[in-house]
Parts: structure tokens; sequence; C-alpha cells
């Protein structure tokens, strides 16, 4: 039978045959709580149920208790239902490579049974009363008629009662809490129609009605309703089909982004898993947006046709492997660094979407701040305009991202880019307290860190020059001789070609002494003439923290010692200069020490503060 028949028919659960029991991939499904958790949801949303309630004593430990309002099962099933390998999803060995519902073992409630005190009630809507089975450590303590409305409930009590290994290797209740309510979140977030409520020692935690609407937008409420009001607003949608593989799903602006990973979903063909290859695909496209060690939100879907996706390999089925995992990865990457492009980058100023013809330039920053290099002398506030063809993504990375798999590639890269909507290189441009720089975006209000923007820039530029070449010095109107103690001197010695490849021009004497005749172009530091000596002190003070590469210290200190000080009075034309350079920047968001460079703040958030 299909796998996905309802399971309604009389006597439909069947026990396995030996060979197709063997196929599957042996282990325990219950190693905690929250893998119990999963399989009785799994089991109830397999059962068509419209509703879900989720009912825990401390933490799971004392009961875990699942009531749905599913299809039921008959007598017979009932007394079958604990057996190994009772399953009514999957009957012959085919059908594990087209695995449509959630569970297809028919291990959980065996497992279950076996390490705790299980009572199941259950009633079709086609009987008359309902049957109530009392299993202990698996087997059947009694069977007798209840009266109950239609569906099932579950009831698991002193989980591992009968195994005290087990039960001494639980966490804190607090983690297994964690655990459970995680496993709730996903399922809850994989059938927004489906109403879930979670209720733990007698307080209720969640209460999420079924969504109605449009699936995207049914989603996006589902989310608001388990996460907070503030999260519908702030989602990016994504979403991709070619014919072997579907995305769809919401991905977290930046600002969402938290210290744990907590709120991180990623479903395969409706199931959830944790892959660390999948979740970093996601998480690498938020690469100079979000700071180290922070999470953004996701909830995204990979549909693919599931004989190419082996569920199996894992016993709690939260594993997945395609037969092309590289194609998969880079396809996931480039549809959610679309999606967020799309989303967090045209509410730059914008172009007219006939700057848009080359599908991965999402646009020119130039066109947008341009502060042409023509109209003003060159060099006279210390700024280069830097490269007018940059955009906010470089075209060869998002190549690599697709190419693993050129078929993927090509199904992102031909969509349409999001409309930039109306903007001109008039735009307004305040700065805050000499530190910040405010502008208008579509979408709201940006503001710049002057200083930490002005440290990405150069130290972009500067490890550019150093890895391929030579930058451009200024000359001091009057050179400084500068003598060293011992130890800076030698440093001084040591790093003199990358010195000078950066722009300093610098003339080593007898002695300890040498005269400082050039610095880079770039440089907006107050004080050039010391700046020598800042850059020595700054790079060996960033000899403590661990690490770094030569140059990329070298570009780091002299990135914070050279950039724009908060502090510094900006002329419209140098802020638009920083603005138009930092969105150049390989990854503007972030300074070289991992802080934001750039906070937006959406309209609708300063809406909500004024009331509306
Ligand atoms: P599987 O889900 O892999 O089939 P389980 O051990 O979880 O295995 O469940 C065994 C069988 O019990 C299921 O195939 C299903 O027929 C029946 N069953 C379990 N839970 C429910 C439920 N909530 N409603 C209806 N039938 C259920
Ligand atoms: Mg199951």
């Amino acid at each position: 039978m299909a796998p996905d028949v309802a399971m309604d028919i009389e006597g439909s659960i069947r026990v396995m045959p030996e060979a197709l029991s063997n196929k599957i991939a042996a282990g325990e499904v219950v190693q905690r709580p929250a893998s119990a958790v999963k399989e009785l949801l799994e089991n109830a949303v397999d059962a068509g149920a419209g509703s879900v309630t989720l009912i825990l004593k401390r933490a799971g430990t004392e009961l875990i208790r699942v009531v749905d309002d599913g299809c039921g099962m008959s007598r017979d099933d009932a007394a079958a239902c604990f057996r190994r390998h009772a399953t009514s999803k999957l009957f012959v060995a085919e059908d594990l490579n087209s695995i449509r519902t959630l569970g297809f073992r028919g291990e959980a409630l065996a497992s279950i049974a076996a390490v705790a005190q299980v009572e199941l009630r259950t009633k079709r809507a086609a009987d008359d009363a309902g049957v109530c089975i009392r299993n202990e450590g698996g087997r059947i303590a009694s069977s007798e008629p209840c009266a109950m409305s239609d569906g099932t409930s579950l009831a698991v009590r002193n989980l591992f009662y009968n195994v005290p290994a087990r039960r001494n290797f639980l966490k804190t209740p607090a983690t297994e809490l964690r655990h459970i309510i995680e496993t709730f979140q996903a399922l809850a977030l994989s059938r927004p129609d489906i109403a879930f409520t979670l209720v733990h020692d007698d307080a209720e935690m969640h209460r999420l009605p079924a969504e109605t609407g449009e699936p995207a937008e049914a989603l996006r409420a589902r989310i608001g309703a388990l996460f907070g009001d503030q999260y519908p607003d702030m989602l990016v949608p994504v979403g991709e089909q070619t014919s072997y593989l579907t995305v769809h799903g919401f991905v977290g602006m930046p600002e969402l982004h938290k210290k744990h990973r907590n709120e991180q979903f990623l479903f395969v063909n409706g199931r959830i898993v944790k892959s660390r290859s999948l979740g970093h695909a996601i998480q690498s496209a938020y690469e100079g947006l979000v700071p180290k060690g922070a999470w953004p939100f996701f909830c995204v879907f990979l549909s693919a046709d599931p004989s190419r996706v082996d569920v199996n390999i894992h016993p709690a089925k939260a594993e997945v492997r395609f037969d092309d995992d590289r194609g998969v990865y880079g396809f996931l990457h480039a549809v959610v660094q679309k999606g967020l492009g799309g989303m967090l980058l045209t509410p730059l100023v914008g172009a007219s979407s006939a700057d848009t013809a080359e599908p991965w330039v999402l646009k020119s920053p130039a066109k947008e701040f341009t502060v042409p290099g023509t109209t003003r002398p060159a060099g006279a506030s210390g700024f280069s305009s830097g490269s007018p063809s940059a955009g906010y993504y470089r075209k060869d990375e998002q190549r690599d991202a697709g190419r693993q798999s050129e078929e993927l590639y090509r199904g992102v890269a031909s969509l349409p880019i999001p409309d930039a909507g109306p903007g001109d290189e008039n735009t307004l441009l305040w700065q805050l307290h000499d530190r910040y720089i405010l502008t208008q975006i579509q979408s709201g209000l940006m503001i710049i860190d002057q200083h930490a923007a002005h440290e990405r820039i150069l130290y972009e530029r500067a490890l550019g020059y150093l890895r391929q070449g030579q930058g451009l010095s200024q000359q001091l109107l009057f050179a400084s001789t500068v003598e060293f103690p011992p130890a800076d001197f030698e440093l001084l010695k040591e790093l003199l070609p990358d010195l000078s490849t950066l722009g300093f021009d610098i003339e080593l004497l007898s002695g300890r002494t040498a005269v400082v005749r050039g610095v880079p172009s770039e440089i907006h530091s107050g004080d050039k003439e010391v700046l020598l000596e800042e850059l020595l002190d700054q790079y060996r003070r960033d000899d403590e923290q661990a690490g770094a590469e030569r140059q990329e210290r070298l570009a780091r200190s002299l990135a914070r010692r050279g950039a724009i000080r908060s502090g510094a009075v900006l002329a419209p034309a140098e802020m638009r200069s920083v603005i138009d350079q930092l969105f150049a920047c390989d990854k503007p968001y972030v300074c070289p020490r991992g802080r934001a460079t750039v906070v937006r703040i959406p309209i609708d958030e300063l809406q909500k503060r004024f009331g509306h």
C-alpha cells in the first residue's frame, strides 16, 4: 500500500517482513524526553489531526501526553501498535525510497513502551467506543473499552523508570524542557495549518491557532505566534524551485540574531533535520551581516524527490543525505543570499531597474551615492572614490556559491531582482554628534558608524594592496624623522616591505632612526606624522590576540589607526564617499574587529514606537 494512504482501515497495521526491517537503520529512537515527544507529535500529525495538545509534567520525565483529533485506531491496531516494526505507513521495500509520512519504521511506540508506562486511548470516528490500553515495560497490562471523543491520547509516564542509567543521564529539567520546546516548535512550524498547544506543569506555554491563510502567510503568522510579535515583520522570504529541488520559507533579518542556535529550523520533505552542512549553507549567507558567534533565525523547507534524498541514515531521522550534497549546499546558500540581498540591499536608496541587467550584481552603489572622483580634486579629502563598478556582492563570489551545481545555479541566477524603488544621489545625509551618518533608506533609517565603516574600508583596501599590489602614497609636507626603541626598530625592519606596499615611504637611517616621507593615501588620521608609530604600537598590541596572519594584522592595525575618528566633522561629500565605499566592500556590515558598521531601523519599528 502507498505510505500516505489513510490509516483508518480495519487491521491496517501489519508487521514488516524481516528483510525490510533489517534494511532500516538500527539504533535507539528514544534518547531523552524530547525524542519521545517528537515521535508522538509526528504520529499525531501523520494521523491527520487538526489539533494537537502536548501536556508535560516535570519536563516530560513524569508525564508526556499527546492528545490529537486524528483518525484514531481500531482495537486491533491499538493492541498491535506497540509491537516492533508495527506500522501502517510502509510495507514494501521500495516504499523506503519514497517516504512521505513522518513515521515509517514502526519503531517508536515499541521503543517508548519498553522504557515507560504508557496509556493509549484511541477512537475512530466510525466506532462507538474507544479503547484504553495500558502498557508497562513493553507488556500490555490491560485493555478495556472507554468513552472518549474521536482521536488518540497517548500518555507516557515515568520515562526510563526501568532504565536507571538512562534516567540518571538526563540533563537538568531546564535543558530537557528546552529540547522539548524546540521539538514542539519544529513540528508547529512544519504544519501551520494544525493547531498546537503546549502545557507544562499546568501552565500553558503555547496556544497556536490553526493558520488557514495562504501557506507563506500562514507560516509567517505561525512564526509570530511562536516567537513573538516582532518576528513577522522581520522575516525575509526565500524561495526557489528547480526540477530537482524546492526551497521555501523565511530567514530572519540580521537583527533577529541570537546568541544560541535554538531558532534555526531546517526541514527536508517536511521532516526536521539537524544538518551541520545545510545549516552552514544558510549561516554563511549571513557572513558580514551578523557578528561572530551570532546565529540568525531561519525556518527553511527543502523539498526534493524522495528518491534523491536519504532520510534513513539516522535512527531519529534527523540527518539527511542528498545524492548531490554539494549542489544542494550551493543552491541553498545562493537562495538565502539572494533573499537577503533583495531585502537588505534594495533599501539603499536606489538605482533604476535598468541597472539590474546583470542578475547577480544587485546594483552599483556608485549610482546612488556617487561622489565622482572627477568633480573634486583627487585626494583632496584623503578619499579615493573606490571602484564604481563594484556591487554589494562580488560577482565571482556569487558564482562560487552556485557553481557546484550549474543547473541549480542557473535556476537562481535567472530570477528577477526585486525592484529597488526610486532614489537619487541628492538623498540627504546627516551627521549625528560627529560620529554617525544618518540617511533615509527605503525601509526606514540607516545609521552608519563613521569610524567603524571607514575601518572596514581601509582594512579591505590595505589587504588588497598587501596581497596583490602597490598602494598609493601621499607625501608628507614635512618628512618626519623618528628614533625608535630597539624592539620597534626590529619590527619596523621586518614589516618594511609590507609597509611600503601599503604606501608608506620610509627610509631607514643608521642607528635606530627612520625618516617617514609618505603614508598611505586613504589615511584620514589627524596626525599623519605619528601614524607609523601608532601603527607599530597597534600591531604589537594586536599580537596578543591569537592567530591572524601578519598581513591581516597589519591591515587591521592600519585601518584602526588610519580610519576617520569618531568626533571628526565630515562634509556631505565625505559622508557620501564613506557610504559609497562601504557598500563596495566585501563585508560592509561589520568592521574588521567584528562590530557593526551599520544599524537599520525599519520604518515599522518607528511606527510601533509611536504607537501605530
Ligand atoms: P510509525 O509512526 O513509524 O509507523 P510508530 O511506532 O510511531 O511507528 O506507530 C505505530 C503505528 O501506530 C503507526 O503506524 C500508526 O498506525 C499507529 N499510530 C501511532 N500513533 C497514532 C495516532 N496518534 N493516531 C493514529 N494512529 C497512530
Ligand atoms: Mg511514528
